[in-house]
């Protein structure tokens, strides 16, 4: 008999986890910003070269990294987020695997510039295939400067398997979109290839929407809002007549994370029965604020998905909190003498 077990080596682990938590570079974008939203920046700018082919930069004015801390982040299973399973369920923060920046650093060139307030000089390291190339005191700004250089360059069948630039870029503003929507008092910048695709102040809701979606979305808007002792909804829902063929414009937020669900979609068509014409999708933008010990945000690497533990309440919820806001914008049925 012999024995044929062994451990897999570090890079070869990280590069297998990278492959879940890093489909594409959107996927890196969502990471970086969500890790500098989580160092309290109040100012978080993304540069992105070639649709984040070539670059993905994000630079963020918040606590920095001690130069101890700047190396242990890019180990697997490091995080300053949560110290045991419980913390689970009162997550004040979107990241806790401690697995992205080593992910990252597993397929990309990563380049990471990090200074705490009290600290004179900033740490900067370099990383390549999750190897340290460099580590070296630098003069940066209070904050921390991550960037991840030539994706997938050493997997080139996932590099291959990218899209388009245009639609990888697509996937990117997206992603840029939904993280600024979720914290509007934050400022966001974006850069592509050098010029600036979007510039948002900080603001509120309502002004961050109109600001991503055009001066013209403010009318389109009516409010929501439902206080319970299951979940607080704020947000809006657009008028019936904006009404689109295409989902585009559809958002849950839940406690301040973007999320997907289909079952809360169809709370909302629901509400929206008899006033829109066929094939057309509502748009809304909605957050609902739960107490963390009623979800489960584990339950895929992404953290898109989550489990609620009432959701059948909620359904209900939102689905009356809706109907009543339309009914007082005065929005009646669309007459339609087929029915
Ligand atoms: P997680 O966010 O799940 O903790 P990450 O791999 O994304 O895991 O980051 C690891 C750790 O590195 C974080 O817990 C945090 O302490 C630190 N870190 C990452 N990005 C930043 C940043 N922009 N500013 C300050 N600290 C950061
Ligand atoms: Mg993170």
């Amino acid at each position: 008999m012999s024995d044929i077990i062994q451990l897999l080596p570090d890079h070869v682990a990280n590069q297998i986890a990278a492959g879940e938590v890093v489909q594409r570079p959107a996927s890196v974008v969502k990471e970086l910003l969500e890790n500098a939203i989580d160092a309290k920046a109040s100012h978080i700018k993304l540069i992105v070269k070639e649709a984040g082919k070539t670059l993905i930069q994000v630079i963020d004015n918040g606590i920095g990294m001690s130069v101890t801390d700047a190396r242990l982040s890019f180990e697997r299973h490091a995080t300053s987020k949560i110290k045991a399973a419980e913390d689970l369920f009162q997550l004040q923060t979107k990241g806790f695997r401690g697995e992205a920046l080593a992910s990252i650093a597993a397929i990309a060139h990563v380049e990471l510039k990090t200074r705490q307030e009290n600290d004179e000089v900033g740490t900067e390291i370099k990383i390549e295939g999750s190897e340290v190339i460099s580590q070296e005191a630098c003069a940066t700004p209070v904050g921390t400067s991550i960037s991840a250089k030539n994706l997938f360059y050493n997997i080139p069948a996932r590099r291959n398997f990218l899209k388009s630039n245009a639609v990888e870029l697509r996937h990117i503003i997206d992603e840029f979109h939904r993280v600024a929507m979720a914290h509007p008092s934050i400022r966001f910048d974006m850069y592509h290839n050098g010029s600036e695709t979007f510039n948002l102040p900080s603001s509120n809701h309502r002004q961050r929407i109109v600001n991503i979606f055009g001066g013209k979305t403010n009318e389109k808007l009516v409010p929501i809002t439902e206080e319970t002792d299951l979940v607080q909804i704020s947000g809006y829902v657009g008028k019936p007549e904006y009404a689109k063929r295409t989902r585009g414009e559809q958002f849950f937020f839940v406690n301040n994370r973007f999320i997907k669900s289909s079952y809360l979609n169809h709370a909302v068509n629901s509400a929206f029965e008899g006033l829109l014409k066929e094939k057309a999708h509502p748009s809304y933008f909605i957050y609902l604020e739960v107490d963390p010990q009623t979800i489960d945000i584990n339950i895929h690497p992404t953290k898109t998905e989550i489990k609620f533990e009432d959701e059948h309440a909620l359904y209900a919820i939102l689905r009356s909190s809706i109907k009543h806001s339309l009914g007082q914008f005065n929005i009646a049925p669309v007459l339609d003498f087929n029915r």
